[in-house]
């Protein structure tokens, strides 16, 4: 894997398709043992997790059912620090085992913004999966119960995830060049 330009910006390779593969399918399989019988319902929070969640809910073989919200907290690569909903939740999560499904877990400022709205409608359970966790990043602490990767505090791209607008279609992860 080459390095790659991204409107202005410079990135390393950092994370291959198949060290990614490897790791949804591990994490998937948790998920098929952990929620055996209970019929979770994924909630998938968009942009960035849209390619996450289509490759993590193929490999689950239990019941279950996903819906898709829209926050925002980020702009360009630095924190706004503003939590936005811009398309609501529209599924009955009373009494629900829900699962939230992260692109990346940076400051944690997101989720916990965002998780007191859902416990408030409470449901049976409430468990978090995101596939990068910025563990030095950490501002607000937020349990994150599945993990697929936990990376340094660096800006980075690809499978879903952007940078201004692209990026979100390389397969691969990069890593910014600082
Ligand atoms: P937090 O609120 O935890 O600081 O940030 C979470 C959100 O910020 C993520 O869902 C993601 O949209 C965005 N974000 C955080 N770090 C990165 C990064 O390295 N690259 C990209 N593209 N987005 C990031």
């Amino acid at each position: 894997m080459a390095s790659l330009r991204v409107h202005d910006k410079e990135f390393d390779p950092f994370l291959t398709e198949e060290e990614i593969r490897t790791r949804v399918s591990f994490i998937a399989d948790q998920l098929n043992t952990d929620y055996a019988g209970k019929r979770p319902l994924f909630i998938a929070i968009l942009n960035g997790s849209f390619i996450f969640a289509s490759d993590l809910f193929k490999e689950l073989h239990i019941e279950a059912e996903i819906c898709f919200i829209k926050l925002a907290s980020y702009k360009g690569s630095r924190s706004t620090g503003h939590v936005v909903t811009a398309i609501g939740l529209d599924h009955e999560i009373y009494g629900r085992d829900v699962v939230i499904i992260e692109d990346i877990v940076d400051t944690g400022k997101t989720l916990t913004e965002f998780l007191p709205q859902l416990h408030h409608q409470q449901p049976a359970s409430l468990r978090i999966v995101a596939l990068l966790h910025k563990a030095e990043a950490t501002v607000h602490p937020v349990q994150v119960d599945y993990i697929g990767f936990t990376i340094p505090d660096k800006f980075v791209v690809g499978y879903g995830l952007d940078y201004n607008g692209l990026g979100r279609n390389i397969p691969e992860i990069y890593k910014l060049v600082e």
